[in-house]
């Protein structure tokens, strides 16, 4: 038997299956854009670990980064004792989005959690109790998280009762209609019906929805956004966990369209591969809660921290934004050609920069989503040596998340790749 069935064997027996897993393949090793498994097959990963690894898997800098500091301290709890790697990231990060602004940062582990603190913050800052997400978000699997994402299945199911005092709006979404006015006016009837805005302590969006279907949120929507919150004095909350670090083409998705939140949350792509995430914001807000009601003992990790600093100097000296970019456009090219050979099965190729998506329909005239053939395409796929997985919501949406520093030649054999899979499915 080969390795991969048994050691499958041994996980279901071990782990639970609320934990479900999307391909039957047991990684082994990585570099760049590939990965190989435990049998030495080699795959093109556009899964990136779900957008963590932007500048690819063990990137050199961030290699060196966590070596350097595995010599010198891997864990001493920030609660404790301050060190070096937590401080220059916060700095880094405060001008990144802050500009010349006074912006500071708090780091704690999973996405999640920086979500949780972001709402913490925005709720002692203005002491208000509301917080209005989007119909579509992703918000990460704590309470709280699956209160914030504005679908059920499967991040709901019976986990109830749930954190009370949030409400959901429209997202913009123009491939069903919903137009900026249309979203602004759903707002609007959440001020009106369930919540008034001096009620409101936060809005919190996705500058294009992740597990919502690779969304992204028309400009003059985050401009009209920022307008509203600024009016009523509510925290502005962009979740650029997903979409951040070069994803959607800038650095972060928000950037687009001139804005500035209040609050940031970043996780995934920040440390390459380790698990780290932030908060990053305004002083004033991140001043309010008193010393003590932020943190964790994992927190902003010193080997996290520094391999963030190894994705940031990444960023700033090898071009990844521009690699990121160009790959995009390329990829979507490939998609779109896909998309033309088989118009009948591929309905919308959308998504901004990297973060791509394509939706597999049944026909043309009546588009209804297909996530059976969605799934055997994945499958497929798999055969020819290509990792995709599907949107949370919408099962029938294939996502791209490849590495920012992926090649023309790897982009191109995935295309390729891809297109064999959907002719055999
Ligand atoms: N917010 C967004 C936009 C995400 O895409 C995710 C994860 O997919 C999260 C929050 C939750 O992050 P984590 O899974 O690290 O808790």
């Amino acid at each position: 038997q080969r390795k991969t069935e048994l050691l499958l064997a041994e996980r279901a027996r071990h782990v639970p299956r609320g934990v479900a897993t999307a391909h039957p393949v047991v990684v082994e090793r990585a570099l760049g854009a590939e990965v190989w498994d435990v049998e030495g097959k080699r795959y093109l990963d556009f899964v990136g670990g779900i957008g963590v690894l932007n500048v690819g898997h063990n990137h050199p800098r961030v290699v060196e980064a966590v070596s350097r500091q595995l010599q010198k301290i891997s864990h001493a709890a920030f609660q404790v004792a301050a060190y070096e790697p937590y401080i220059d990231l916060a700095a880094r990060l405060n001008t990144l989005i802050g500009g010349d602004e006074d912006y500071k940062s708090i780091f704690l582990t999973t996405g999640a959690e920086a979500v949780e603190n972001a709402i913490k913050v925005a709720r002692g800052y203005t002491n208000r109790p509301g917080v209005i997400a989007f119909r579509g978000a992703f918000h990460g699997r704590t309470l709280l998280g699956v209160t914030l994402t504005g679908f059920s299945q499967p991040y709901k199911q019976n986990f109830g009762p749930f954190p009370t005092d949030i409400y959901h709006a429209a997202y913009p979404d123009l491939y069903r209609g919903i137009t900026t006015e249309k979203a602004l006016a759903s707002l609007e009837e959440v001020f009106a019906t369930a919540i008034a805005p001096d009620r409101v302590a936060a809005i919190i969006i996705e500058p294009v929805q992740g597990d919502g279907g690779f969304l992204p949120a028309p400009d003059d929507f985050l401009v009209a956004l920022r307008e509203i919150t600024t009016r009523h004095g509510i925290v502005l909350i962009c979740d650029e966990i997903q979409t951040g670090f070069g994803r959607t083409g800038d650095l972060f998705g928000f950037q687009r369209s001139g804005i500035k939140p209040d609050l940031v949350t970043v996780a995934k792509s920040l440390a390459g591969g380790l698990p780290l995430s932030g908060v990053v914001g305004r002083a004033a807000i991140m001043d309010a809660p008193t010393p003590g009601g932020l943190g964790g003992t994992y927190g902003g990790n010193a080997l996290a921290c520094a391999a963030a600093l190894g994705v940031l100097d990444a960023f700033a000296q090898d071009d990844i934004l521009r690699r990121g970019a160009a790959g995009g456009e390329r990829l979507r090219a490939g998609l779109e050609a896909l998309q033309r050979q088989h118009s009948d099965r591929i309905g919308e190729v959308r998504g901004r920069g990297s973060m791509l998506a394509i939706e597999i329909v049944t026909d043309a005239a009546s588009k209804r989503h297909d996530a059976d053939l969605a799934q055997v395409v994945i499958d497929k796929a798999r055969d020819e040596g290509l990792l995709v997985i599907k949107c949370g919501v919408h099962r029938n949406v294939i996502r791209f998340l490849a590495p920012l520093v992926t090649t023309d030649a790897q982009i191109d054999e995935a295309v390729a790749a891809f297109g064999r899979a959907f002719a055999a499915a």
